[in-house]
């Protein structure tokens, strides 16, 4: 039997063997980084080591890199407390609840590939919430248009660059945002750790409050098992972007919207025309659950996702994000995500693209 191929990528990643072994290792220090014995220092260097990998990743100076639980963490420093936020329909929930929550949220209009617009309105002294990069659909936000809001005189820029470091070439310095978040786990480390990133005095008051670590941003004994397979993974994936490894991605995601294009015509590629993440296809088959088409890709032995794993196990169909894009409910709620890296094989993916089409004869059999 063919063995189970893993194409959800956006909602884990694989964890890299060189994040593995720098787990295990940390795991054997008994210190705590913030004792000054010899031990305490060991474990100390080992936070240091990859909170310089992470900085390096993003595009930043590692002072300016606080380890969080993972992203929706880091989202949350970041927008908790604000006054007006402003955040599109198409961010991740861990953007648009604190957004929700603030005094104003204001939730700005996207165009059909779901990008926001540079002369998007904004009240004086708001905070602007912008991806990097889509998770769902892949989506690359335009460069220009995140400096231009982000630099804005009155406004403060948080990025949510989760889906984008890595995998695009995000720079913190130069996309001018205050603050941004990522998350291990979309790299190829460990899930529950992530980093909140911050220019110097544009970061509001910590979430988390007691001890004083991470220069008082985000207290609490550090999770060194967990950032030490960040900081492992960081530097795997830094390497790997430089040495264009997302390349045979992108060549790969190209074949399989191609096979899709002419065994089901009437599939609608989600943002096919913008600049997308070389690894990420969401695909539409109107009036096919989303949900429906992931369980029959699951029993074929296929992981993918319909909209946003983080919305798996809660009871809602159609994709915000592609609502908010201008689809409708039916269209909105019949897409899948298939996602994944440089290690995945073209046999996969095709092997995947064979099974769907499979599938989506079957069904158009029985409907005939
Ligand atoms: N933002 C985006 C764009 C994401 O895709 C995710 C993960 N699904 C998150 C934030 C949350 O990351 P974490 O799982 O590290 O909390």
């Amino acid at each position: 039997m063919r063995p189970r191929a893993y194409l959800d990528w956006n909602a884990s990643a694989p964890l890299r063997p060189e994040a593995r072994a720098a787990m295990l290792a940390a795991m054997d220090e008994v210190g705590n980084p913030s004792s000054v014995h010899a031990e305490g220092r060991a474990a100390r260097a080992i936070v240091e080591r990859a909170r310089e990998a992470v900085a390096a990743l993003a595009g930043c100076a590692p002072d300016q890199v606080v380890f969080t639980s993972g992203a929706t963490e880091a989202n949350a420093a970041a927008i908790s407390g604000a006054g007006a936020v402003i955040a599109a329909e198409v961010e991740h929930e861990s953007v648009l609840e604190p957004a929700r929550a603030a005094a104003r949220h204001i939730a700005p209009p996207v165009d059909r590939d779901g990008r926001v617009a540079r002369d998007t309105a904004a009240p004086e002294g708001a905070l602007i919430a912008i991806a990097a990069a889509n998770g769902e659909t892949g989506v690359i936000e335009d460069e220009a248009t995140l400096r231009a809001l982000f630099s804005r005189p009155g406004l403060r820029g948080h990025c949510d660059a989760t889906q984008a470091v890595g995998r695009t070439g995000f720079d913190f310095a130069r996309s001018d945002a205050a603050t941004a978040a990522i998350s291990a786990h979309k790299i190829g480390g460990p899930k529950g750790v992530g980093a909140f990133i911050h220019r110097a005095g544009a970061a509001p008051a910590p979430l988390i409050r007691g001890g004083g670590q991470e220069s008082g941003w985000r207290s609490g004994t550090e999770n060194l098992i967990g950032i030490a397979g960040f900081g492992a993974a960081a530097k795997m994936a830094k390497r790997e972007f430089d040495a264009g490894a997302w390349d045979g991605a992108r060549a790969i995601r190209d074949l399989l919207e191609d096979a899709l294009a002419s065994g089901a015509p009437e599939v609608e590629i989600a943002g096919r025309d913008a600049p997308r993440l070389p690894n990420t296809s969401c695909f539409i088959t109107p009036g096919w659950a989303g949900e429906t088409q992931v369980m029959a890709m699951d029993l074929a032995g296929f992981a993918v996702s319909a909209g946003s794993a983080c919305s798996s196990g809660k009871v809602r169909r159609a994709s915000r994000a592609l609502l908010a894009m201008g689809h409708d409910e039916t269209t909105a709620s019949s897409a899948i995500r298939v996602s994944f890296g440089p290690t995945t094989t073209e046999a996969e993916v095709m092997a995947f693209a064979e099974a769907w089409l499979a599938a989506h004869g079957r069904r158009r059999a029985k409907a005939a």
